[in-house]
């Protein structure tokens, strides 16, 4: 099992890229991990009247390039080594886009489908009492990330300053408007992961707007996916959608917004009128042109990734495909654009919140996505020309783009 440990495969991907660098011992043992962990409980008042009892973590993996960013996790499988792993990840990712952050995550092990939203409220407030002490704008930035919401993040917001006692609005991101957050950051993640399938299909010469695609998860990041991938490039063909309750699929084609509302609507993509079931695993292997996987880790394994046929596979999920898997994938000649650059919008545009919110100046929703294409277009040039030039698969790439930038800073400031 320590083959689908993620902080393993943070490390192994660490490992390979270190010895490529030829990065000298400590350096690569000092980035193989975190500089801080916290980990706390929070004792939490049910609307029973009971208390129970939640693991909450942060981890601060590296602040050589600034303070650490990074997302806030509700899962029942939340662990130790998951954050970690999604902390060091999120130190390649400010890295490749080349923003002034380091990485950083954070999670409570915890099943928010049980929980009320009064309740989702006090553990939000319980784990910013804790948390509080190292968190702050220039120190350590949270913000949403699987089953965790804006008004989640408003909610921490107003506990902070409570704490506080000031206004503090770049402290986290993922925000509502109308409490400091940005113009764009809804969708960023998706919009960013779609940019660079348009490089990458440029780069591969692939026609993007006659493609076939399908979507492994479909909360935030693989709904918007669903709609801006036509838009953005122009056209495409959506043909099958997945959530934890199973998929569907047409080959001729689903009506993206149509899907999105269904799923808005009864809380799951199954049954959708016109469609045939089909399994997560299934739609792993459907003969299409573009893959997202957006739901979470180690989806593409060893055993199916012979399977895959997707030409393209954007994870805007972080750690979807396993080293093993990873090896078969290049071999088969598919183009795997890397977690880390390819859902790297949406720290990016937490990045633009936290500058609009310290300049207390704010941002057109163009500006924002004029700004993002620009970052993810360049990250997406940084990377491919490094897979180019060292014959490497595209992970590989991105980690010798963004590793190499963490070592100079670490270097710059005499750590190391
Ligand atoms: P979300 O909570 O909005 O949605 C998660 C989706 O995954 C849901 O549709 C859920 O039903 C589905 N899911 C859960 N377990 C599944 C399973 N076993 N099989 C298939 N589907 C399953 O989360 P999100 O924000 O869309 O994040 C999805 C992925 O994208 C995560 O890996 C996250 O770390 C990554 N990501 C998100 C952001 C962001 O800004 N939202 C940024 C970077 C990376």
């Amino acid at each position: 099992m320590s083959e689908l440990n993620p902080f393993k495969i943070a490390q192994t991907q660490l490992d390979e890229a270190a010895k490529i660098l030829g990065l000298d011992e400590a350096t690569h043992e000092f980035l193989r991990w975190p500089m801080r962990e916290y980990r706390f409980t929070i004792p939490l008042r049910l609307d029973n009247g009971s208390t129970k009892v939640y693991h909450a973590y942060r981890v601060q993996y590296n602040s050589a390039r600034g303070p650490t960013k990074g997302g806030l996790r509700w899962h029942a499988d939340e662990t130790i080594d998951t954050v970690r792993a999604l902390a060091a990840w999120m130190t390649w990712k400010t890295a490749v886009v080349d923003i002034p952050l380091g990485g950083g995550k954070g999670g409570v092990t915890c099943n928010p489908k049980d929980l009320s939203n009064a309740e989702k409220e006090r553990l939000a407030r319980g784990y910013i009492r804790t948390a509080a002490q190292f968190l702050a704008v220039d120190r350590d930035v949270p913000a949403p990330d699987v089953y965790t919401t804006p008004q989640i993040m408003a909610w921490m917001m107003d506990e902070y300053e409570t704490i506080k006692g000031h206004s503090h609005p770049g402290m986290i991101t993922g925000k509502p408007i109308p409490l400091g957050g940005s113009q764009g950051r809804g969708d960023a993640t998706a919009r960013g992961g779609v940019y660079v399938v348009r490089e990458a299909a440029k780069a591969r010469g692939i026609d993007a707007g006659a493609a076939a695609y399908a979507i492994q998860g479909f909360g935030n990041a693989g709904q918007f996916a669903a709609t801006l991938h036509p838009e953005i490039l122009g056209g495409g063909k959506l043909v099958a959608v997945s959530d934890s309750g199973g998929g569907v699929y047409n080959k001729d084609g689903i009506d993206p917004d149509k899907i999105v509302h269904h799923k808005q609507e009864t809380g799951r993509v199954a049954n959708f009128p016109g469609t045939e079931p089909i399994s997560n695993e299934e739609l792993l292997e459907l003969d299409v042109d573009i893959l997202y996987p957006a739901a979470l880790e180690n989806v593409i394994t060893g055993d199916n990734a012979g399977n895959i046929k997707a030409k393209i596979v954007c994870e805007l999920a972080n750690g979807p495909t396993t080293p093993e898997a990873d090896n078969i994938l290049h071999d088969n000649g598919v183009f795997v654009l890397p977690d880390f650059l390819a859902n790297a919008g949406g720290v990016t545009v937490s990045y633009f919140e936290q500058v609009q919110n310290t300049y207390n100046y704010y941002w057109t929703l163009g500006d924002v996505h004029s700004q993002l294409d620009r970052r993810m277009t360049d990250a997406f040039k940084a990377v491919y020309a490094m897979c180019e030039k060292e014959k490497v698969h595209m992970r590989l790439a991105a980690y010798l783009v963004s590793v190499s930038r963490v070592a100079e800073a670490c270097k710059l400031r005499g750590w190391v």
